[in-house]
């Protein structure tokens, strides 16, 4: 299988291209790396329908044959790391190390839920009745990635609404559909055709297939607007949904910490993938007495991190995956210059091609700053003083957003009970960004509803149904 050319669509397990075509570009150089299909509403509809067809055939199999395709997709994913490794950073713009992570994680997610099973509760009323609650697949699931972490985010609805007996049509973002076509043509060879359905396609597919009658659940990872759309979408036939929408995660730096230990861990807490992680690090609030310290390891630290194209070797940081989102960083970073906030580090932006915008940290921004209440989804962090713990508690959860955080203090049971106050469905203590297919993740507030990962995640794509017997 060729990795830099040929991305076709998988539409009931066979390649489909389509007669409109799209542009997908390496933001690392603005160069057109691959033309991929624009699908039709007919393409769509014909994908909507072979997922239909397949879904019951493919509930009715034992769970152990889902088990096992899913770990067969593990194995084809992992026998191809490197292709998906360099792909993934072409089209993302992520470093070599970082893409390699990512096809690694989806791996062993894949793995991890190839060994679930879904529970089954019993209870006897002491009245002569069995109550026996199943979780019994949805039917046809639209998975929806942005283009953050276009592979991880698909393999997170993907995996769930396979096992539990769901059909799938995936739809990548427009901006780096090249990773999860790929993963179609590959796994056509292990799921039955109509099974795992892929379909590339600009702005309007998103709304097409969320507004799709065919369509029973959502599984959705993006922005908190377009969250609202997607429910708004869903409403109409009372689609299941799952959202995983946008984040402005604070971290709480306390004064008893290892200044230099804890401003290098922070970096790539709010930096890694040039800060276009849900859960990065949006706002640092360091206590008053170690500010000063604290800014200039970390602006010393940054200082050491190379930024470039992600292929190249050495490099920590890539571009902004695309043009829309790097006006709307470069508007930010104009904005604090407007509005007189001092820059620590960073401020300008080089010419030249690629999306590349140096790292920004900003000194002390007013609470009612853009920088501080937006998600800047790139690199521009507010860096903030705060005084006292409640102070603190209080304005990190002055957020419409409630998706993760972090608190960092040598006190452990001191951190973990602050981190009992943070708002948040996701929060670290003295460190960040584990994740585990065995833990929930999702957002409070406006980061969204419901959860993905772990039995709380795979319950998602279910629907319960309890069967009551008598007993003789
Ligand atoms: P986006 O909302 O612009 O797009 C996400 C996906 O939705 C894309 O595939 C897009 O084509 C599609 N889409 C766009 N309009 C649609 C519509 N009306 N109906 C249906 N689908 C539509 O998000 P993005 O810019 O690709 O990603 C960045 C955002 O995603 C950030 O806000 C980030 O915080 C969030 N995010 C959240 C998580 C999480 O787990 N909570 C993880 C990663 C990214």
């Amino acid at each position: 299988m060729s990795f830099d050319s040929n991305y076709t669509m998988t539409i009931d397990g066979r390649a489909t291209l389509s007669s409109e075509s799209m542009d997908v570009l390496n933001p690392a150089t603005e160069e057109c790396i691959a033309r991929v299909p624009d699908a039709s509403l007919d393409q769509l509809n014909d994908a909507v329908a072979a997922a239909r067809r397949a879904q019951a055939s493919w509930a009715a199999l034992p769970l152990a044959r889902r088990q096992h395709s899913l770990d067969a997709m593990a194995d084809l994913l992992a026998s191809h790391t490197d292709d998906f490794m360099r792909l993934l950073t072409r089209e993302q713009g992520k470093p070599h190390a970082d893409a390699k992570a990512e096809v690694g994680r989806c791996v062993h997610w894949l793995r991890e839920y190839a060994k679930r099973t879904l529970p089954v509760s019993r209870h006897d009323d002491g009245a002569g009745h069995l109550f026996e609650t199943h979780h019994v697949p949805i039917g046809v699931v639209a998975a929806i990635a942005p283009w953050n972490f276009p592979m991880t985010l698909a393999i997170w609805k993907v995996a769930p609404a396979l096992l539990a007996g769901n059909t799938v049509v995936l739809k990548p973002s427009p901006f780096t559909p090249l990773t999860s076509l790929k993963m179609g043509e590959l796994f056509r060879d292990v799921l039955p055709p109509g099974v795992l359905n892929v379909v590339s396609g600009s702005d309007r597919l998103g709304p097409w297939l969320t507004e799709h009658p065919g369509i029973d659940k959502i599984g959705f990872t993006g922005s908190t607007a377009t969250g609202r759309r997607v429910m708004q979408s869903a409403s109409s036939r009372l689609k299941r949904i799952t959202l995983e929408l946008g984040g402005n995660d604070a971290a709480i730096v306390l004064p008893d910490v290892d200044v230099a230990q804890t401003a290098r861990a922070l970096f790539w807490g709010a930096f890694r993938n040039s800060s276009q992680y849900c859960l990065a690090t949006k706002r640092m609030y360091v206590h008053e007495s170690i500010y000063d310290d604290f800014s200039r390891e970390l602006v010393a630290y940054a200082r050491t991190v190379e930024m470039g194209n992600g292929a190249a070797p050495g490099v920590g940081l890539g571009p902004i995956q695309n043009r829309m989102q790097y006006e709307r960083v470069k508007d930010l970073i104009a904005d604090a210059h407007r509005t007189g906030v001092k820059f620590l580090l960073g401020g300008s932006v080089p010419e030249g091609k690629g999306y590349f915008i140096p790292v920004c940290i900003l000194d002390n921004p007013p609470d009612d700053s853009r920088s501080v209440i937006e998600e800047a989804f790139g690199p521009v962090l507010p860096l903030l003083k705060y005084r006292d713990i409640d102070e603190v508690v209080r304005r990190a959860n002055d957020s419409d957003y409630g998706l993760g955080g972090s608190v960092w203090s040598r006190d452990q049971n001191l951190a973990y009970e602050i981190a009992g106050r943070l708002q948040t469905g996701m929060v670290w203590v003295n460190h960040i960004h584990v994740m585990s297919p065995n833990a929930p993740f999702g957002g409070q507030k406006q980061s969204g509803i419901g959860v993905e990962n772990a039995m709380e995640g795979l319950q998602e794509y279910t629907n319960v149904q309890t069967r009551v017997t008598l007993i003789n």
